[in-house]
């Protein structure tokens, strides 16, 4: 009988966060976690759709788990979870018999019962309907040392043209806000000092509950003793305003990074991205994110090449990139998607001229993100201790509230906060010194 499992996770932070859930299912079943997957009796690919590139690479591993049959004693029974489960499963069970067990968006937490029921059965179980979705179980449990994840709001409503994300997730889902604020107490009990909360679009929470929204939501989570920095992903520009920045800006543990996606520059090809604010919009969040908010740093998602995309819409996106000078940004070559719309305009799409404008894109980013951490230099911050330096035992990796990763030597130990001078950068590393323990 299967008794041990390996995971890997291909995508965004949600993703990592699922095979949280999909590691503690397993755990209280009995299953025992190993390192390697020649060690496992399942393998678990938890995939992503998002783009054409991350669904190849799970194509490839898939060929590779199907040579390590012919070098290892037992045959692993693979399972594939997440969007590409959801998304395409009869024709990856084709091409690979050897998957025994699907399990789509709704059924991370039903991977382990699945394993047992094929191996009672011998028939492949699939599990890709979307009647009800059930938000993770485990509460304090899904700590991962010093910090957590917490998944707040399930899938999104948005459907911007040249996402694969609505209709593989399905629309958002708020988890309850007592729901919410008792995991964070429950992580904070576990020595749990910062929180990510996660979802495709968090400004959107309680939207369609009709719970608390976001700002309140942050406001209760702010009185949780214990918790002292807390962060969100992903924000979508069209849900913020001036009123909901500036609560959130005067939380004291909300750190000072934003995440805000602007992905193009060119209002024309934001409508025909169907992303619901125009450029002035998206500079008015910007100017309240600046206002109210202590030295923010801003980070973004861009992509390029996005069907019909011009020379002249292009250049719009370098501008607002030099105009805002992102601390540092997520730049992609647009990826056609089944069931989108942009799929559909897809005709026209010139791939030489999309790479060769990623290329400019990234180099413009990375000399701004380098000028941004030079910014830094003499600069005084609290930094939460990671983990231990790879290359030297006396440093500490460790992380400021702008989410920059920051070498500082110390006794000190992760889970720690201290003050620290920034003195100088490394590669894409600040170091600093100590000034003081807090
Ligand atoms: S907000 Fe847009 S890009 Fe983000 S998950 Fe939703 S549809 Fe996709």
């Amino acid at each position: 009988m299967a008794t041990t499992y390996f995971i890997e996770t291909y995508g965004c932070e949600m993703n990592k966060s699922d095979s949280i859930d999909i590691a503690l299912s397993f755990q209280t079943r009995g299953f025992e976690e190993v390192s390697c997957e020649d060690d496992a009796d399942v393998i678990v690919l938890n995939t992503c759709s998002v783009r054409g590139h991350a669904v190849e690479r799970v194509f490839g591993r898939l060929g590779y788990y199907r040579s390590l049959r012919t070098r290892r004693r037992g045959e692993p029974l693979i399972v594939l979870a997440g969007c590409m489960a959801q998304e395409q499963s009869d024709r990856i069970m084709e091409l690979f018999p050897e998957i025994k067990v699907v399990a789509g968006t709704y059924h991370y937490m039903h991977i382990p019962d699945a394993v047992r029921e094929y191996g009672r059965t011998r028939n492949p179980v699939v599990l890709t309907d979307r009647e009800q979705y059930d938000f993770s179980p485990f509460k304090g449990s899904r700590a991962e040392g010093h910090s957590a994840w917490v998944n707040i709001i399930m899938g999104c409503s948005n459907y911007c043209s040249y996402c694969i994300v609505p209709h593989l997730r399905g629309p958002e889902k708020s988890k309850p806000a007592g729901a919410v604020i008792d995991e964070v107490r429950q992580l904070a009990a576990r020595g749990v000092v910062e929180i990510t909360l996660l979802g495709q679009n968090v400004n959107a929470y309680g939207r369609e509950s009709g719970d608390i929204g976001f700002a309140d939501l942050l406001e209760r989570i702010n009185d949780i003793e214990g918790i002292q920095w807390i962060r969100f992903l992903t924000s979508h520009p069209r849900d913020f305003d001036h009123d909901i920045v500036r609560r959130i800006a005067g939380l004291e543990k909300v750190c000072n990074h934003v995440h805000l996606p602007l992905q193009s520059g060119s209002d024309r090809i934001l409508s025909l991205m169907n992303r619901q604010y125009t450029l002035d919009h998206y500079r008015s969040v910007l100017d309240s994110i600046r206002t109210h908010f202590s030295d923010a740093a801003i980070t973004t998602d861009l992509i390029v090449g996005f069907p019909t995309e011009s020379d002249e819409d292009f250049a719009m996106t370098l501008d607002v990139v030099r105009e805002v000078r992102y601390d540092d940004a997520f730049t992609y070559r647009y990826s056609s998607r089944p069931f989108t719309g942009a799929s559909e305009l897809a005709t026209t799409y010139d791939t030489a001229a999309a790479g060769r404008r990623l290329e400019e894109l990234i180099e413009l980013q990375r000399s701004i993100s380098h000028q941004r951490n030079e910014d830094e230099i003499g600069k005084r911050a609290t930094v939460l201790i990671e983990r231990e330096s790879k290359k030297n035992a006396s440093e500490m990796l460790c992380k400021t509230g702008k989410n920059k990763m920051v070498i500082v030597p110390t006794d000190l130990g992760p889970g720690r906060f201290i003050d620290v001078e920034i003195e100088s950068i490394a590669g894409n590393t600040l170091r600093a010194r100590e000034v003081r323990a807090v």
